[in-house]
Protein backbone atom coordinates (compact mmCIF):
# COMPACT_ATOMS: atom_id res chain seq x y z
CA UNK A 1 0.00 0.00 0.00
CA UNK A 2 1.37 3.72 -1.14
CA UNK A 3 1.19 6.12 1.98
CA UNK A 4 1.70 9.94 1.12
CA UNK A 5 3.60 9.98 4.79
CA UNK A 6 4.49 7.45 7.12
CA UNK A 7 3.46 9.92 9.82
CA UNK A 8 0.85 12.31 9.76
CA UNK A 9 1.39 14.80 13.25
CA UNK A 10 -2.22 16.20 13.67
CA UNK A 11 -1.25 19.33 16.22
CA UNK A 12 1.78 21.76 15.87
CA UNK A 13 2.27 22.92 19.73
CA UNK A 14 4.92 22.07 21.76
CA UNK A 15 4.67 18.20 21.80
CA UNK A 16 3.89 17.36 18.78
CA UNK A 17 7.01 19.45 17.30
CA UNK A 18 8.86 18.19 19.73
CA UNK A 19 8.03 14.84 18.38
CA UNK A 20 8.60 15.60 14.77
CA UNK A 21 11.88 16.72 15.97
CA UNK A 22 12.69 13.80 17.70
CA UNK A 23 12.13 11.74 14.26
CA UNK A 24 14.04 14.30 12.35
CA UNK A 25 17.06 12.52 11.33
CA UNK A 26 15.07 8.76 11.09
CA UNK A 27 14.52 8.78 7.81
CA UNK A 28 10.39 8.17 8.25
CA UNK A 29 8.09 11.11 6.40
CA UNK A 30 6.45 13.05 8.55
CA UNK A 31 3.67 15.79 8.04
CA UNK A 32 2.83 18.12 10.94
CA UNK A 33 -1.01 19.61 10.53
CA UNK A 34 -1.37 22.74 12.94
CA UNK A 35 -4.52 25.30 12.25
CA UNK A 36 -1.88 28.53 13.04
CA UNK A 37 0.71 29.73 11.43
CA UNK A 38 4.17 29.80 12.70
CA UNK A 39 4.45 33.10 13.85
CA UNK A 40 7.93 34.48 13.07
CA UNK A 41 10.07 34.17 15.93
CA UNK A 42 8.87 37.02 18.39
CA UNK A 43 11.04 38.81 20.68
CA UNK A 44 10.61 38.01 24.52
CA UNK A 45 8.10 39.91 26.53
CA UNK A 46 7.82 40.70 30.01
CA UNK A 47 4.44 38.82 29.78
CA UNK A 48 5.67 35.42 28.22
CA UNK A 49 4.23 32.26 29.42
CA UNK A 50 6.86 29.82 31.17
CA UNK A 51 7.05 26.23 31.50
CA UNK A 52 8.51 24.87 34.46
CA UNK A 53 11.32 21.93 32.52
CA UNK A 54 12.27 18.76 34.39
CA UNK A 55 15.61 17.62 34.43
CA UNK A 56 14.58 14.70 32.76
CA UNK A 57 13.36 16.41 29.85
CA UNK A 58 16.57 18.87 29.42
CA UNK A 59 18.26 15.44 29.20
CA UNK A 60 15.88 14.83 26.07
CA UNK A 61 16.03 18.25 24.61
CA UNK A 62 20.04 17.72 25.02
CA UNK A 63 19.91 14.29 23.21
CA UNK A 64 17.82 15.76 20.58
CA UNK A 65 20.66 17.90 19.88
CA UNK A 66 18.12 21.14 20.96
CA UNK A 67 19.28 22.56 24.46
CA UNK A 68 21.68 24.58 23.60
CA UNK A 69 19.61 26.60 21.57
CA UNK A 70 16.97 26.65 24.38
CA UNK A 71 19.88 27.76 26.80
CA UNK A 72 21.26 30.03 24.58
CA UNK A 73 18.02 31.81 24.69
CA UNK A 74 17.29 31.77 27.98
CA UNK A 75 16.51 29.24 30.43
CA UNK A 76 16.75 29.95 34.45
CA UNK A 77 18.01 26.88 36.96
CA UNK A 78 15.92 25.90 39.53
CA UNK A 79 18.41 25.37 42.45
CA UNK A 80 16.20 24.84 45.12
CA UNK A 81 12.06 24.58 45.74
CA UNK A 82 10.22 25.98 49.14
CA UNK A 83 7.20 24.00 49.83
CA UNK A 84 4.83 25.55 52.37
CA UNK A 85 1.04 25.21 53.53
CA UNK A 86 -0.23 28.83 54.40
CA UNK A 87 -0.83 29.87 58.07
CA UNK A 88 0.54 26.18 58.84
CA UNK A 89 3.34 24.75 59.79
CA UNK A 90 4.92 22.67 57.47
CA UNK A 91 7.80 23.28 55.32
CA UNK A 92 9.66 21.11 52.95
CA UNK A 93 12.68 22.44 51.27
CA UNK A 94 14.55 20.39 48.21
CA UNK A 95 18.02 21.27 46.98
CA UNK A 96 19.53 20.51 43.40
CA UNK A 97 22.41 19.47 45.53
CA UNK A 98 20.64 16.86 47.64
CA UNK A 99 19.94 14.51 44.29
CA UNK A 100 23.89 15.41 42.91
CA UNK A 101 22.22 17.38 39.91
CA UNK A 102 22.87 20.69 38.58
CA UNK A 103 19.45 21.94 38.89
CA UNK A 104 16.02 20.86 39.87
CA UNK A 105 14.63 22.09 36.66
CA UNK A 106 14.83 25.47 34.37
CA UNK A 107 12.16 27.98 33.63
CA UNK A 108 11.40 28.18 29.84
CA UNK A 109 9.34 30.59 27.99
CA UNK A 110 7.03 29.08 25.96
CA UNK A 111 8.13 31.34 22.72
CA UNK A 112 11.40 30.57 23.69
CA UNK A 113 10.61 26.84 22.93
CA UNK A 114 8.23 26.97 20.46
CA UNK A 115 10.85 29.06 18.84
CA UNK A 116 13.46 26.72 18.91
CA UNK A 117 11.41 23.73 18.07
CA UNK A 118 10.27 25.59 14.74
CA UNK A 119 13.79 26.84 13.68
CA UNK A 120 14.35 23.12 14.35
CA UNK A 121 12.09 21.29 12.72
CA UNK A 122 11.68 23.93 9.39
CA UNK A 123 15.31 22.59 8.59
CA UNK A 124 13.99 18.48 8.38
CA UNK A 125 14.13 17.94 4.82
CA UNK A 126 11.56 15.03 6.02
CA UNK A 127 9.32 17.02 8.01
CA UNK A 128 6.30 19.15 5.91
CA UNK A 129 4.96 21.72 7.69
CA UNK A 130 0.58 21.60 6.51
CA UNK A 131 -0.05 24.99 7.91
CA UNK A 132 -2.38 26.89 8.63
CA UNK A 133 -4.31 23.88 7.92
CA UNK A 134 -7.68 22.97 9.81
CA UNK A 135 -8.67 19.50 9.72
CA UNK A 136 -11.92 18.34 8.37
CA UNK A 137 -11.80 14.63 8.76
CA UNK A 138 -9.82 11.83 10.00
CA UNK A 139 -10.52 8.05 9.11
CA UNK A 140 -8.86 5.45 11.30
CA UNK A 141 -10.99 2.17 10.32
CA UNK A 142 -9.98 2.18 6.65
CA UNK A 143 -6.97 1.61 5.23
CA UNK A 144 -5.06 3.26 4.47
CA UNK A 145 -5.77 6.02 7.40
CA UNK A 146 -6.93 9.38 6.59
CA UNK A 147 -6.65 12.97 7.18
CA UNK A 148 -8.88 15.33 5.14
CA UNK A 149 -7.18 18.96 5.70
CA UNK A 150 -7.93 22.07 4.10
CA UNK A 151 -5.22 24.88 3.20
CA UNK A 152 -5.25 27.74 1.24
CA UNK A 153 -9.15 27.04 0.11
CA UNK A 154 -7.87 23.57 -0.93
CA UNK A 155 -9.07 20.05 0.45
CA UNK A 156 -6.43 17.58 0.16
CA UNK A 157 -6.70 13.92 1.96
CA UNK A 158 -3.08 12.90 3.44
CA UNK A 159 -2.77 9.17 4.24
CA UNK A 160 0.09 7.65 6.63
CA UNK A 161 0.90 4.51 7.99
CA UNK A 162 0.19 6.36 11.53
CA UNK A 163 -1.39 9.30 12.72
CA UNK A 164 -0.37 10.70 16.02
CA UNK A 165 -3.08 12.75 17.91
CA UNK A 166 -1.39 15.73 19.22
CA UNK A 167 -3.82 18.42 18.85
CA UNK A 168 -4.39 19.26 23.11
CA UNK A 169 -6.78 18.52 25.48
CA UNK A 170 -10.01 18.67 23.13
CA UNK A 171 -8.60 16.07 20.95
CA UNK A 172 -10.53 15.84 17.22
CA UNK A 173 -8.34 12.46 16.79
CA UNK A 174 -9.03 11.21 20.28
CA UNK A 175 -13.10 12.27 19.09
CA UNK A 176 -13.07 10.27 16.40
CA UNK A 177 -11.11 7.28 17.31
CA UNK A 178 -14.51 6.95 19.56
CA UNK A 179 -12.21 7.14 22.77
CA UNK A 180 -13.80 8.39 25.69
CA UNK A 181 -12.68 10.53 28.65
CA UNK A 182 -13.30 10.93 32.22
CA UNK A 183 -12.91 15.13 32.93
CA UNK A 184 -12.24 15.98 36.09
CA UNK A 185 -13.03 20.02 36.63
CA UNK A 186 -11.07 21.42 39.25
CA UNK A 187 -13.34 24.20 39.67
CA UNK A 188 -10.31 26.37 39.60
CA UNK A 189 -8.43 28.69 37.27
CA UNK A 190 -4.70 29.63 36.86
CA UNK A 191 -4.45 33.01 36.72
CA UNK A 192 -0.87 33.60 35.09
CA UNK A 193 1.37 36.43 35.08
CA UNK A 194 5.39 37.58 35.58
CA UNK A 195 5.91 39.59 38.68
CA UNK A 196 9.27 41.41 39.56
CA UNK A 197 10.62 41.21 43.44
CA UNK A 198 12.53 43.68 45.23
CA UNK A 199 15.01 40.44 46.34
CA UNK A 200 16.91 38.26 44.21
CA UNK A 201 15.29 35.10 43.78
CA UNK A 202 18.47 33.41 44.15
CA UNK A 203 17.02 30.45 41.50
CA UNK A 204 14.39 28.95 44.34
CA UNK A 205 11.12 28.04 43.47
CA UNK A 206 7.86 28.19 46.05
CA UNK A 207 5.24 26.12 45.88
CA UNK A 208 2.82 27.75 48.43
CA UNK A 209 -0.70 25.76 49.17
CA UNK A 210 -3.45 27.78 50.03
CA UNK A 211 -7.04 26.94 51.18
CA UNK A 212 -8.07 28.45 47.75
CA UNK A 213 -5.66 26.69 45.82
CA UNK A 214 -1.93 26.50 44.98
CA UNK A 215 0.04 29.37 44.51
CA UNK A 216 3.46 28.71 42.56
CA UNK A 217 5.99 31.44 42.08
CA UNK A 218 9.39 30.24 39.64
CA UNK A 219 12.40 31.90 38.51
CA UNK A 220 12.78 33.27 35.87
CA UNK A 221 15.75 35.74 33.91
CA UNK A 222 16.07 39.32 34.57
CA UNK A 223 15.17 38.49 38.38
CA UNK A 224 11.05 37.74 37.15
CA UNK A 225 9.24 35.21 38.48
CA UNK A 226 6.60 33.40 36.78
CA UNK A 227 3.35 33.17 39.07
CA UNK A 228 0.63 30.93 38.77
CA UNK A 229 -2.33 31.24 41.35
CA UNK A 230 -4.82 28.41 41.02
CA UNK A 231 -8.13 30.24 42.45
CA UNK A 232 -11.74 29.00 42.64
CA UNK A 233 -13.51 29.37 39.86
CA UNK A 234 -16.09 32.04 41.55
CA UNK A 235 -12.91 34.36 42.91
CA UNK A 236 -11.27 34.58 39.09
CA UNK A 237 -13.43 37.56 37.49
CA UNK A 238 -12.54 39.49 40.45
CA UNK A 239 -8.52 38.68 40.47
CA UNK A 240 -8.39 39.34 37.07
CA UNK A 241 -10.05 42.49 37.70
CA UNK A 242 -8.19 44.27 40.25
CA UNK A 243 -5.21 46.92 38.69
CA UNK A 244 -1.94 46.56 39.57
CA UNK A 245 -1.51 47.69 42.79
CA UNK A 246 -4.45 46.03 43.97
CA UNK A 247 -3.25 42.58 42.14
CA UNK A 248 0.54 42.65 44.00
CA UNK A 249 -0.83 43.64 47.48
CA UNK A 250 -3.15 40.11 47.32
CA UNK A 251 -0.38 38.57 45.95
CA UNK A 252 2.21 40.00 49.22
CA UNK A 253 -0.64 38.75 51.23
CA UNK A 254 -0.65 35.02 50.01
CA UNK A 255 2.95 34.67 49.49
CA UNK A 256 4.22 36.49 52.25
CA UNK A 257 7.56 38.50 51.85
CA UNK A 258 10.21 36.17 51.48
CA UNK A 259 10.95 38.02 48.59
CA UNK A 260 10.85 41.67 49.98
CA UNK A 261 7.99 43.42 48.21
CA UNK A 262 6.97 42.78 44.33
CA UNK A 263 7.47 46.03 42.56
CA UNK A 264 6.34 45.06 39.28
CA UNK A 265 3.36 43.10 37.33
CA UNK A 266 2.67 41.84 33.99
CA UNK A 267 -0.22 40.97 31.86
CA UNK A 268 -2.82 38.88 33.57
CA UNK A 269 -4.22 35.51 31.61
CA UNK A 270 -7.13 32.98 33.21
CA UNK A 271 -6.71 28.86 32.15
CA UNK A 272 -9.59 26.77 33.77
CA UNK A 273 -8.23 23.59 34.92
CA UNK A 274 -9.45 20.16 34.80
CA UNK A 275 -7.90 16.71 34.40
CA UNK A 276 -8.82 14.74 31.78
CA UNK A 277 -7.69 10.56 31.79
CA UNK A 278 -8.50 9.23 28.55
CA UNK A 279 -9.53 4.95 28.20
CA UNK A 280 -7.11 4.16 25.57
CA UNK A 281 -3.84 6.40 24.36
CA UNK A 282 -3.93 4.05 21.37
CA UNK A 283 -5.15 2.08 18.63
CA UNK A 284 -4.70 0.60 15.54
CA UNK A 285 -2.77 3.21 13.25
CA UNK A 286 -3.17 6.06 15.98
CA UNK A 287 -1.51 7.04 19.02
CA UNK A 288 -2.66 10.34 21.39
CA UNK A 289 0.18 11.98 22.78
CA UNK A 290 0.42 14.59 25.12
CA UNK A 291 -2.40 16.67 26.44
CA UNK A 292 -4.71 15.16 23.60
CA UNK A 293 -3.65 11.86 26.34
CA UNK A 294 -3.61 13.46 29.02
CA UNK A 295 -4.28 16.59 31.43
CA UNK A 296 -3.30 17.23 34.37
CA UNK A 297 -3.62 20.05 37.05
CA UNK A 298 -0.55 22.73 36.54
CA UNK A 299 0.62 22.75 40.57
CA UNK A 300 3.40 20.22 39.88
CA UNK A 301 4.32 21.57 36.58
CA UNK A 302 4.28 18.08 34.95
CA UNK A 303 1.95 18.44 31.94
CA UNK A 304 4.01 19.21 28.89
CA UNK A 305 7.35 17.19 30.99
CA UNK A 306 5.03 14.33 31.00
CA UNK A 307 4.02 14.90 27.47
CA UNK A 308 7.76 15.09 26.35
CA UNK A 309 8.30 11.99 27.97
CA UNK A 310 5.72 10.52 25.66
CA UNK A 311 7.64 12.02 22.65
CA UNK A 312 10.77 10.23 24.30
CA UNK A 313 9.29 6.86 24.28
CA UNK A 314 7.08 6.78 21.19
CA UNK A 315 9.89 7.73 19.07
CA UNK A 316 12.40 5.50 20.33
CA UNK A 317 9.60 2.50 19.79
CA UNK A 318 9.03 3.59 16.30
CA UNK A 319 12.49 4.10 15.18
CA UNK A 320 13.19 0.64 16.48
CA UNK A 321 10.51 -1.22 14.77
CA UNK A 322 11.27 0.48 11.42
CA UNK A 323 15.24 -0.75 11.55
CA UNK A 324 13.51 -4.25 12.33
CA UNK A 325 11.37 -3.67 9.20
CA UNK A 326 8.08 -3.56 11.57
CA UNK A 327 4.47 -2.43 10.59
CA UNK A 328 4.63 1.09 12.60
CA UNK A 329 0.90 1.69 12.66
CA UNK A 330 0.32 -2.05 13.88
CA UNK A 331 -1.68 -2.28 16.63
CA UNK A 332 0.76 -4.70 18.73
CA UNK A 333 3.42 -2.12 18.28
CA UNK A 334 1.21 0.76 19.60
CA UNK A 335 0.02 -1.51 22.44
CA UNK A 336 3.94 -1.68 23.73
CA UNK A 337 4.39 1.74 23.43
CA UNK A 338 1.28 2.17 25.55
CA UNK A 339 2.38 -0.92 28.14
CA UNK A 340 5.91 1.83 28.62
CA UNK A 341 4.00 5.00 28.93
CA UNK A 342 0.68 3.52 31.38
CA UNK A 343 2.55 3.78 34.68
CA UNK A 344 4.41 7.29 34.60
CA UNK A 345 1.08 8.57 33.12
CA UNK A 346 -0.83 6.76 35.85
CA UNK A 347 1.76 8.18 38.64
CA UNK A 348 1.89 11.72 37.31
CA UNK A 349 -1.73 11.84 37.32
CA UNK A 350 -2.26 10.52 40.56
CA UNK A 351 0.63 12.43 42.21
CA UNK A 352 -0.70 15.91 41.07
CA UNK A 353 -4.34 15.25 41.58
CA UNK A 354 -3.61 13.75 45.18
CA UNK A 355 -1.92 16.79 45.97
CA UNK A 356 -4.88 19.09 45.48
CA UNK A 357 -7.25 16.93 47.25
CA UNK A 358 -5.02 17.11 50.03
CA UNK A 359 -3.86 20.33 50.33
CA UNK A 360 -7.52 22.24 49.61
CA UNK A 361 -9.21 20.42 52.46
CA UNK A 362 -9.38 22.65 55.55
CA UNK A 363 -10.08 19.12 57.66
CA UNK A 364 -8.27 19.85 60.48
CA UNK A 365 -6.48 16.14 61.12
CA UNK A 366 -5.91 16.37 56.91
CA UNK A 367 -4.16 19.83 57.46
CA UNK A 368 -2.13 18.03 60.39
CA UNK A 369 -0.97 15.10 58.20
CA UNK A 370 -0.15 16.69 55.49
CA UNK A 371 2.17 19.26 57.49
CA UNK A 372 3.82 16.42 59.29
CA UNK A 373 4.54 15.17 55.82
CA UNK A 374 6.01 18.05 54.81
CA UNK A 375 8.07 18.26 57.84
CA UNK A 376 8.63 14.69 57.71
CA UNK A 377 9.80 15.04 54.23
CA UNK A 378 12.45 18.07 54.80
CA UNK A 379 14.10 15.81 57.59
CA UNK A 380 14.47 13.04 55.79
CA UNK A 381 16.91 13.06 52.78
CA UNK A 382 15.80 9.51 51.13
CA UNK A 383 12.42 11.27 51.19
CA UNK A 384 13.62 14.24 49.48
CA UNK A 385 15.98 12.20 46.99
CA UNK A 386 12.46 10.14 45.89
CA UNK A 387 10.54 13.36 45.72
CA UNK A 388 13.08 15.06 43.36
CA UNK A 389 13.59 11.27 41.24
CA UNK A 390 10.02 11.24 41.17
CA UNK A 391 9.59 14.86 39.89
CA UNK A 392 12.26 15.58 37.61
CA UNK A 393 11.18 12.69 35.04
CA UNK A 394 14.33 10.27 36.16
CA UNK A 395 12.67 7.78 38.19
CA UNK A 396 11.62 5.41 35.80
CA UNK A 397 12.74 2.93 33.21
CA UNK A 398 14.34 5.70 31.03
CA UNK A 399 13.72 5.67 26.73
CA UNK A 400 17.30 6.44 25.29
CA UNK A 401 16.79 10.25 24.69
CA UNK A 402 16.09 10.59 28.40
CA UNK A 403 19.62 8.92 29.30
CA UNK A 404 21.35 11.67 27.14
CA UNK A 405 21.61 8.86 24.13
CA UNK A 406 20.92 9.00 20.49
CA UNK A 407 17.92 7.38 19.17
C1 LIG B 1 -1.40 27.49 33.85
C2 LIG B 1 -0.60 26.34 33.33
C3 LIG B 1 0.73 26.21 33.69
C4 LIG B 1 1.47 25.12 33.24
N1 LIG B 1 2.77 24.98 33.64
C5 LIG B 1 3.47 23.90 33.25
C6 LIG B 1 4.82 23.71 33.68
O1 LIG B 1 5.38 24.54 34.39
N2 LIG B 1 5.49 22.59 33.26
C7 LIG B 1 4.89 21.65 32.47
O2 LIG B 1 5.53 20.66 32.14
N3 LIG B 1 3.62 21.81 32.05
C8 LIG B 1 2.90 22.91 32.40
N4 LIG B 1 1.62 23.07 31.95
C9 LIG B 1 1.06 22.09 31.01
C10 LIG B 1 1.51 22.39 29.57
O3 LIG B 1 1.21 23.73 29.24
C11 LIG B 1 0.81 21.44 28.61
O4 LIG B 1 0.87 20.13 29.09
C12 LIG B 1 1.46 21.48 27.23
O5 LIG B 1 1.52 22.79 26.74
C13 LIG B 1 0.65 20.59 26.27
O6 LIG B 1 1.22 20.66 24.99
P1 LIG B 1 0.52 19.91 23.77
O7 LIG B 1 1.38 20.21 22.59
O8 LIG B 1 0.23 18.49 24.11
O9 LIG B 1 -0.92 20.59 23.64
P2 LIG B 1 -1.30 22.07 23.21
O10 LIG B 1 -0.33 23.04 23.73
O11 LIG B 1 -2.73 22.23 23.54
O12 LIG B 1 -1.12 22.06 21.62
C14 LIG B 1 -2.05 21.45 20.78
C15 LIG B 1 -1.82 21.94 19.35
O13 LIG B 1 -2.76 21.29 18.50
C16 LIG B 1 -3.38 22.26 17.69
N5 LIG B 1 -4.74 21.78 17.39
C17 LIG B 1 -5.86 21.87 18.13
N6 LIG B 1 -6.90 21.33 17.49
C18 LIG B 1 -6.43 20.88 16.31
C19 LIG B 1 -7.04 20.21 15.21
N7 LIG B 1 -8.34 19.91 15.18
N8 LIG B 1 -6.25 19.88 14.16
C20 LIG B 1 -4.93 20.18 14.15
N9 LIG B 1 -4.32 20.81 15.18
C21 LIG B 1 -5.05 21.15 16.24
C22 LIG B 1 -3.36 23.55 18.48
O14 LIG B 1 -3.44 24.70 17.64
C23 LIG B 1 -2.03 23.45 19.19
O15 LIG B 1 -0.98 24.00 18.44
C24 LIG B 1 0.86 24.15 32.38
C25 LIG B 1 -0.47 24.30 32.01
C26 LIG B 1 -1.20 25.39 32.48
C27 LIG B 1 -2.65 25.50 32.06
Amino acid sequence: MKYDYDIVIVGGGLVGLSLACALGGSGLRIAVVEPKAFPPAAGPSYDDRTLALAYGSRRIFASMGLWGAVEARGACAIKRIHISDRGRFGITRLDAADAGIAALGYVVEMPVLGAVLQEAVHQLDSVSLLCPATVNAIVLDREPATVLIERDGKSRTVSARLIVGADGGRSRVREAAGIGARVVDYDQTAVVTTVTPELAHNHVAYERFTASGPLALLPMRENRCAVVWSAHRSQVDTILGWDDQQFLQHLQERFGDRLGRFIKVGRRQGYPLSLTQVEQHVRARMVLIGNAAHTVHPVAGQGFNLGLRDVAVLSQVLVDATRAGEDIGDMQLLARYMRQRRRDTQAVTTFTDGLIRIFSSSFAPLALVRNLGLVVTDLLPPVKRALIRRTSGMSRRLPRLARGLPL
